[in-house]
């Protein structure tokens, strides 16, 4: 049974000029200074959200979605200072994407994200 927030939702990537202008996006203001969302290049809404994983090394991964039309990026980034961030969502690497994003879309719903940049 679906539940209002979608789980039937069908994800798609953006393409790279879509993901590039969404970076442009949060570039404008600091992601951690202001953590927020910001527009969606297929559909117009200011509703892209993010989450961040720590990954060992001093990467994470960076997670991109737009509730609204379905399309994500995700990505293997290194975090520039400050490096500390709270994770509210337990995300298993093994997670399929389509499950991980429907989780992290759910928190995001519950008021658990934006994550808290420190
Ligand atoms: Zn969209």
């Amino acid at each position: 049974m679906a539940d209002m927030l979608g789980t039937d939702r069908t994800w798609r990537t953006y393409d790279w000029r879509d993901a590039l202008s969404i970076e442009q996006g949060f570039a404008e203001v600091s992601f951690w200074v202001e953590p927020r969302q910001v527009m969606c290049p297929i559909d117009g809404t200011v509703s892209v959200r993010s989450y961040y994983q720590r990954l060992s090394g001093g990467k994470s991964a960076r997670y991109r979605w737009c509730p609204s039309c379905g399309h994500y990026s995700g990505q293997t980034v290194s975090v520039p200072p400050p490096p500390d961030f709270a994770e509210p969502v337990a995300v298993d690497i093994d997670t399929r994407l389509p499950d991980l994003l429907d989780g992290l879309e759910k928190a995001w719903c519950a008021g658990l994200l934006p994550q808290a940049f420190m």
